[in-house]
C-alpha cells in the first residue's frame, strides 16, 4: 500500500492523491446495469473499468468492499420520471412477471461477465431488496425540507436545495443556465420546477411495481436506490463511486443532493467516470442498427460484425484505452486488438521456458516500475500494455540469446508478467476450443492422445469409441495435417 494512487476526481476536475477514509479498508460503488435486455459494449466498460481498479487495489493489499448494483425498478423509460418502467414494460410485452425478467437478464448479465472475466463484487444489492431504506431515506429528506408532497408522488426541491448547495456541482451545471434551458414537458404539472426529481412515484393502477407507503401506493425513483444502498452498506461516507460518464447528470447529481440532504454530509470521496463507446465512430443506438450485444461480438452473429470476437479480445480491446478516452470499435481496431493479445500471450509462453544466465545483459526491472507507474497515474491501462510489450520484446530477444537473463530477474519477469497480464488486467489464455480452461484443455489432450495411439496400432474399436463418445458431448473431433483439433457444437 506504499503506492502512491492518482486518481482524476470528477469532481474536482483534477488528478488527487487517494487516500483512503478508513484504511486498509475501501468502500466502492459502481452504479451497475438495469436488467431488461441483454448486455452490450455500453455495460461491459465500467465493469472492466472498475473490475481493474477493484483488481488492482485488492493486489495493493486494501481490503475493498466493492457494491454494484442492479436495477430492477423505478428507472423509468428516457430516464425521465414519466413512462413506463422498462422492466415493467418488457414484462407486459412478453407476458412475464417483471421478476422473471429480472431474473432472466441478471442470469445473463452475469454469464457475460464471467465471460469477460470480470470478479464477482462484494455486495450486488437490488433496489426492489431496499424499499424500506429509500422510504427511510425519503423521510429524512422531507424532513429538512428539501422535498414536497405533489399527488401522492415525492419530489425533490432543487432549487431550494440549490439555495445552499451547488446543483450541478458534478457536471459543472448552473441551475441558472438549467432553468432557461427547460421547457414546461406534459405531466410536469405536478412539479414546482422541472428540473425537480421524483424520490417517490404514486403507482398508477396499471402500474405493476408497486409498494405500501406513508404517502400511498407506488415506487421509488431511479436515483433514490444508489443513495440508499451505498450509504447503507458502505456508510454515509465512502471512497469511490463509479459509473459511465452518461450516468453524470442527472443521476448521479441526484444522488449527491439526496445524500447531502439526507445526512447533511457529500456522500463520496472520488467520483470516477468512464468514457462512452462508439461504434465506427457513430454512438450506439438501436435505432442506428449498429446495436450490438456482448453475445453478438462473442459469436460474430451481427451485420455489422466480419467475425466472432472472443471476451478477451474484447477485455483487451477495452483496455487498450483509457477509461477517460473514448473507444471506438470497428472491425479493423477488434483484428489488431486480436492479434496484439495473442502475441502477448505467445510471449508469456516463450517466458516459462526462458533459461536463467549468469548476468543480465537487460533491464527488466524498468518494466516492472513501469507497470506499476502506470497503474498509480490513474489507472492507465494502455501504458501498462505497452510496458509489457516491452516486456515482450526483451522476452524474444532473450529466447533469440542475443541478451541474457539472471533467475532473480528472470523471476522478477514472470512475477510482472503475472501480476499485471492476468492478476490485474485480468486477461486469460482462450482456448479456440471455447475457453474451457485448462483442466478441460488437458484432459483433452489427454484423450486425444490416447485416440491417435489406437489410431496408429489400428485400433478403431477404441479410436471409433472415444470419437462417438465425444460426440455424445457435442464434442467434435476433425483431424488435420497438424493434429487432431477439437470444439465444442453449439
Ligand atoms: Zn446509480
Amino acid at each position: 500500500m506504499d503506492n502512491n494512487i492518482l486518481i482524476y476526481n470528477t469532481l474536482s476536475r483534477k488528478k488527487e492523491l487517494f487516500v483512503p477514509f478508513n484504511p486498509p479498508f475501501v468502500g466502492m460503488y459502481v452504479c451497475g446495469p438495469t436488467v431488461y435486455g441483454d448486455a452490450h459494449l455500453g455495460h461491459a466498460r465500467p465493469a472492466i473499468t472498475f473490475d481493474v481498479v477493484f483488481r488492482y487495489l485488492t493486489h495493493l493489499g486494501y481490503r475493498v468492499r466493492y457494491v454494484r448494483n442492479i436495477t430492477d425498478v423505478g428507472h423509468l423509460e428516457n430516464d425521465a420520471d414519466e413512462g413506463e418502467d422498462k422492466i415493467g414494460k418488457k414484462a407486459r410485452l412478453e407476458e412475464l412477471e417483471p421478476m422473471e425478467i429480472v431474473q432472466y437478464y441478471s442470469d445473463r448479465y452475469h454469464d457475460n461477465m464471467d465471460q469477460l472475466n470480470v470478479r464477482k463484487p462484494s455486495i450486488e444489492p437490488r433496489a426492489s431488496g431496499h424499499i424500506i431504506e429509500q422510504i427511510e431515506m425519503i423521510k429524512k429528506i422531507l424532513a429538512v425540507g428539501l422535498a414536497y408532497e405533489s399527488a401522492g408522488s415525492i419530489y425533490f426541491d432543487v432549487a431550494k436545495y440549490n439555495e445552499s448547495h451547488h446543483y450541478g456541482i458534478l457536471s459543472g451545471r448552473v441551475l441558472e443556465d438549467m432553468l432557461s434551458n427547460t421547457r414546461l414537458l406534459e405531466g410536469q404539472d405536478e412539479k414546482r420546477n422541472s428540473f425537480d426529481f421524483a424520490l417517490w412515484k404514486k403507482a398508477q393502477p396499471e402500474h405493476i411495481m408497486r409498494w405500501p407507503s406513508p404517502w400511498g401506493e407506488g415506487f421509488p425513483g431511479w436515483h433514490m436506490e444508489c443513495s440508499a444502498m451505498s450509504c447503507k452498506y458502505l456508510g454515509e461516507r465512502f471512497d469511490i463511486h463509479g459509473g459511465g460518464m452518461d450516468l453524470m447528470f442527472p443521476h448521479h447529481e441526484a444522488e449527491i443532493a439526496q445524500s447531502v440532504a439526507a445526512n447533511g454530509k457529500d456522500p463520496v470521496y472520488y467520483w470516477m467516470h468512464n468514457n462512452m463507446i462508439t461504434i465506427n465512430g457513430q454512438k450506439m443506438g438501436k435505432s442506428l442498427g449498429n446495436f450490438i450485444t456482448l453475445d453478438e461480438l462473442f459469436t460474430g452473429s451481427h451485420a455489422a460484425l466480419e467475425q466472432a470476437y472472443s471476451p478477451m479480445t474484447i477485455r483487451f480491446f477495452i483496455l487498450q484505452a483509457h477509461y477517460r478516452s473514448t473507444v471506438d470499435f470497428s472491425n479493423e481496431a477488434l483484428q489488431a486488438s486480436e492479434r496484439g493479445f495473442h502475441r502477448l500471450l505467445a510471449a508469456t509462453e516463450t517466458l516459462k521456458k526462458l533459461r536463467p544466465s549468469e548476468v543480465s545483459s537487460i533491464d527488466v526491472a524498468a518494466v516492472n516500475k513501469a507497470c506499476y507507474d502506470a497503474m498509480n497515474d490513474d489507472f492507465n491501462s494502455p501504458l501498462v500494455i505497452a510496458a509489457l510489450f516491452e516486456g515482450a520484446r526483451i522476452i524474444n530477444v532473450i529466447n533469440d540469446g542475443k541478451e541474457t537473463i539472471t533467475i532473480d530477474d528472470l523471476a522478477l519477469l514472470r512475477n510482472t508478467f503475472d501480476t499485471f497480464v492476468f492478476e490485474i488486467l485480468g486477461l486469460k489464455d482462450e482456448v479456440t476450443s471455447g475457453g474451457q480452461g485448462d483442466i478441460v484443455n488437458g484432459l483433452m489432450g489427454l484423450i486425444l492422445n490416447i485416440r491417435q495411439n489406437a489410431r496408429t496400432t489400428k485400433d478403431w474399436p477404441t479410436s471409433d469409441l472415444i470419437r462417438d463418445e465425444l460426440k455424445k458431448l457435442s464434442i467434435q473431433v476433425k483431424d488435420t495435417k497438424d493434429g487432431a483439433v477439437w470444439t465444442v457444437e453449439d
